[in-house]
């Protein structure tokens, strides 16, 4: 009788573990299929159209204060959708959690932002960041020396430099 429960508790655990794996691969087809990338963090706000080009979230995780003077944060860009040019006085380090994206500091070629990748932008420089044309992206970024100020904003990229890849 024991034997027995133990054995059908072990056949259900293994029926567990075959749906789960089934659900995660199935995901992850999805995740291709619609570009729905993976998220940490909540959306939160869409971002204003007078700074980005397409649809981009920003999510508030640490708020710049005089203590800490960094400020950080979380957007997800949709597919094709971008920052305008801009700057930020104390520079920026970008840390990508999912999705691809671009980054480009004025002057140099586009570079392409996967999982996992770290990424800074030197202060004053002009540059941009957002998702690539078929993929989201999902980025924390953190901009430091908040006292010297957080971001200048810039025209909008057009699509002839977005496509130039
Ligand atoms: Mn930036």
């Amino acid at each position: 009788m024991k034997r027995n429960r133990i054995s059908t508790a072990t056949v259900g655990a293994f029926a567990f573990a075959a749906l789960f794996t089934m659900s995660c691969k199935e995901q992850a087809s999805q995740n291709i299929a619609n570009d729905d990338v993976e998220a940490i963090f909540p959306k939160g706000e869409l971002g204003p159209a007078e700074n980005f080009t397409g649809k981009v979230w920003n999510y508030g995780l640490v708020p710049a204060d005089s203590t800490y003077t960094t400020l950080v944060g979380n957007v997800y860009f949709e597919p094709g959708a971008r920052s305008n040019w801009h700057s930020h006085p104390g520079g920026q380090i970008l840390v990508i959690t999912d999705g691809v994206g671009y980054h480009q500091i004025e002057g140099q070629p586009i570079e392409v932002m996967k999982k996992g990748d770290v990424v800074k932008c030197p202060p004053a420089l002009r540059h941009w960041h957002g998702a690539s044309p078929d993929t989201g992206l999902q980025q924390l970024y953190i901009v430091p020396n908040t006292d010297k100020g957080i971001v200048n904003w810039m025209e909008p990229v057009t699509d002839e430099v977005y496509n130039n890849k």
